[in-house]
């Protein structure tokens, strides 16, 4: 992992997964300890707008989930629901396609990074608004100063490094 100061903005460290994810034994090393961190019960990956897509494509692939990518705003031809939310450095709204996500699915949020939770908490709302059911919200790594679990109260937050 590398850390890069005053991005996206000033003040800002940025924790830069790319290196791991460019690594073809972290990667693996990664990936099979998300999924050791996942429901059983779960069906389907929900994967956070872009490198939630790396990890939530390998999972999939390798334990048989489906992948439902939740995206930026006008990237999908058809969006079931939208939500927008605060980021640490901004405002951000992320969208759920249509027909991805069945009532009653079992699906796990994943992403890269937890830092203030705003986009882990919203994806939980997506997949919800759709009838899922969110068994949990698997990341790499947390940035617990930010406080990304406490909106995720009540979630079965995991993650496998916190810095
Ligand atoms: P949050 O909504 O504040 O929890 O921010 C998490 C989202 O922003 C995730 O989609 C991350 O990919 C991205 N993010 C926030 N901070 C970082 C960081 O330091 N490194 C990489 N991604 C980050």
């Amino acid at each position: 992992m590398r850390e890069v100061p005053d991005f996206p903005r000033p003040g800002v460290v940025f924790r830069d997964l790319t290196p791991v994810l460019a690594d073809p034994d972290a990667l693996r090393a990664v990936v099979d300890a998300l999924q050791d961190k996942i429901d059983p019960d779960t069906q389907v990956v929900a994967a956070v707008e872009s490198r939630g897509f790396l990890l939530g494509a390998a999972l999939g692939y390798g334990w048989r989930y489906g992948v439902v990518p939740l995206r930026k705003p006008g990237k999908l031809p058809a969006v079931s629901h939208r939500v927008s939310y605060a980021l640490e450095y901004g405002e951000a709204t992320l969208e759920l396609p249509e027909g991805a996500v069945q009532p009653g699915q079992r699906v796990v949020v994943v992403d890269d990074v937890l830092a203030t939770g705003g986009t882990a908490a919203a994806a939980c709302s997506l997949v919800e608004a759709a009838g899922g059911v969110v068994t949990g919200v698997s990341v790499v790594l947390e940035i617990p100063a930010l406080g990304g679990r406490e909106l995720l109260a009540g979630r079965d937050v995991s993650a496998l490094l916190a810095v």
